[in-house]
């Protein structure tokens, strides 16, 4: 690692929270190969962008964010990673430049060292796929987030290859750390006085695959762990969510009543050619699971619009079980075409107008979701976690079951309330309409 001494890098993320706490985690061990993060303006030897492509316009965010950092550093070696794969011929970015499949991001400083070491083997590092090792290592992250809560990555990858998606090709199959090291890793983000850990992953129910422990195991050593008062589940398949886990998570210490299940179309017929492994009947009664164990909880799910094969009258089916579910909120996708997918071969291309119109179908029926869900609590005593803030005279933060406050107060100059769980009353929505206002008890 001798090449890297000296050397500054720049650090570029675009997509979920879990490519936010792998660089993270990418920058500690450059650091401890002897290089410097370089500060803004300063020149970079090294640039390394951690890529998106959950859709085209991830993709072409990705490009353009090397496209960038290339203008800005001419002579750095430009390395991108993570699930967009850039077209390595015609050799946009030069010479200098190395492409880390996500699966060997486990590599990555030592790739990055033989790089610099022997540059004209360029070629050769390029090409090294994980050929014989679909799986790929697990790479621990644990990073903070915005300066209040961490993102603990407990898994990766995926064995489920919906129609639609590109991550079991981009990210490798499900593997995980073990127990005892993540507990560790919490214990760790505690003593750096966090509060509340999110727990990220691809596929996070399907925890174990690479150690033979059990999700449900996870939660419990989690939760008996010493410092950290909240936990959050980020994303869980309908069918991973046990009853177990819902069970646990409603008189465990410190899992908080809020889940993110992806239900991704509302019409079996879409579901069955999105290949996923639940149909609206098993959904509906899944999300009566979590409400009868935790009925004051959130429940956010992720649906796409604009699925090949999802014709109107098809919609208009998934739309009327959207309205009939008790959820909080919706996460609205469009459905874009990956190369390479299953998707591809389905008839039906829906328009991007169609697309435009039923994502603003869904999102004025999430909006109405979040706010009833909002409006049941008002004059209600809840813990908000209150976040890092720049203005010391307003706060905000989120309760318990995942309702944004805002605390506004002169009061609250120079108290130092950030990082703090407080007692905090519920009252009417602020004037953004993207929160509710609320008093310190
Ligand atoms: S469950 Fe389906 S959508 Fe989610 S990452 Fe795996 S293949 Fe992709």
């Amino acid at each position: 690692m001798n090449a890297l001494k000296g050397k500054r890098a720049v650090f570029y993320t675009l997509g979920c929270k879990l490519n936010f706490a792998e660089t993270s985690t990418i920058q500690k061990q450059m650091e401890a190969a002897g290089v410097e993060t370089a500060r803004n303006g300063e020149s970079a030897d090294i640039c390394i962008v951690n890529t998106c492509s959950v859709t085209e316009v991830a993709d072409s965010k990705s490009r353009q964010a090397i496209n960038r950092l290339h203008r800005k550093h001419p002579n750095a070696l430009m390395v991108a990673t993570g699930c967009y794969k850039p077209p390595l011929t015609p050799p946009l970015w030069g010479e200098n430049f190395l492409f880390v499949d996500g699966k060997q991001k486990g590599e990555i400083v030592k790739l990055i060292a033989e790089r610099i070491a022997t540059p004209l083997q360029a070629e050769k590092t390029d090409t090294l796929a994980l050929e014989g090792d679909k799986r790929g290592i697990f790479v621990p992250a644990c990073a903070r987030g915005e300066r209040t809560r961490f993102f603990l990555k407990v898994q990766d990858g995926c064995d489920y290859f919906c129609t639609y998606c590109t991550i079991p090709f981009a990210r490798g199959r499900s593997r995980n750390g073990s127990i005892a090291s993540l507990v560790k890793q919490a214990e760790e983000a505690a003593r750096q006085g966090g509060k509340e850990v999110v727990l990220t992953g691809v596929n996070i129910g399907d925890f174990g695959k690479t150690t033979g422990e059990r999700f449900i195991d996870l939660l419990q050593a989690l939760d008996e762990a010493e410092g950290i008062q909240r936990y959050r589940i980020s994303s869980i398949e309908p069918n991973l969510l046990t009853e177990e886990v819902i069970r646990f998570c409603s008189q465990s210490r410190a899992f908080m009543p809020h889940f993110h299940i992806p239900l991704q179309s509302g019409s079996d017929e879409v579901l069955r050619l999105m290949h996923r492994r639940y149909d609206t009947k098993f959904f509906g009664e899944k999300i009566q699971e979590v409400l009868t164990y935790i009925p004051d909880a959130f429940i956010g799910v992720d649906v796409i619009v604009g699925m090949r094969g999802e014709t109107d009258e098809l919609f208009a089916e998934a739309l009327n079980f959207m309205e009939a579910m008790p959820v909080s909120q919706y996460h609205v996708f469009s459905y874009s075409e990956r190369p390479g997918t299953k998707a591809l071969q389905i008839p039906g291309i829906v328009s991007p107008e169609q697309k435009h119109e039923r994502s603003q179908q869904v999102l004025k029926l999430s909006d109405k979701k979040l706010r009833t869900h909002y409006n049941i609590y008002k004059g209600q005593t809840r813990p908000v976690l209150l976040e890092h803030s720049k203005n010391a005279g307003i706060m905000h933060g989120f309760t318990d079951n995942y309702i944004r406050v805002e605390v506004k107060n002169q009061e609250l100059k120079g108290k130092g309330l950030d990082n703090t769980i407080v007692q905090v009353r519920l009252g009417e929505w602020n004037e953004k309409g993207d929160a509710l206002i609320g008093e310190i008890e």
